[in-house]
């Protein structure tokens, strides 16, 4: 994808630091990070999102987040950290090359990702688990 900035880092068009890769993915540091070391995984093939990520990139990308993950932990001496992706403009997903995130977590550090938390009414769990499963498809052999 010409107009993608992973795609260009990817390509060496723009430079990024790089924290490792492999013929299948790449991982890099954060440009603005949440807290220094925030880290980025990606598959090398372009793909929009999590929905769009073919099914062979999906070990490579985990292996990748937990080699980082372990690194960070490691190296920053981390008690926690987070990992996740925004996918969708509504979500927060400013890059449509599907990433996953992963980020030092610090005591205190004043970060909440859920403000109030909903509940359930009468009955309502079990529509919303009926709807789903409706909906769920088993990947083809
Ligand atoms: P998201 O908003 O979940 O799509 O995440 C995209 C992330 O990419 C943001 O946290 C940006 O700070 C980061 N980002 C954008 N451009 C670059 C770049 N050139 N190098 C490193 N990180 C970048």
């Amino acid at each position: 994808m010409t107009d993608c900035v992973f795609c260009k880092i990817i390509s060496g068009k723009i430079p990024a630091e790089v924290l490792f890769e492999n013929d299948h993915v790449i991982s890099l540091l954060d440009i603005n990070p949440i807290h220094f070391g925030h880290a980025l995984i990606l598959p090398k093939q372009h793909c929009r999102d999590f929905l769009d990520l073919p099914s062979e990139a999906y070990q490579s990308i985990l292996e990748a987040a937990k080699i980082i993950t372990n690194a960070l932990v490691q190296s920053l001496h981390l008690e926690g950290y987070n990992l996740f992706s925004n996918n969708g403009q509504i979500a927060g997903q400013s890059v449509f090359h599907f990433h996953l995130h992963v980020t030092p977590r610090y005591p205190d550090d004043n970060i909440r990702f859920v403000l109030k938390l909903k509940q359930y009414s009468d009955g309502e769990l079990k529509r919303y688990g009926t709807i789903i499963r409706q909906h769920i498809q088993l990947p083809s052999a």
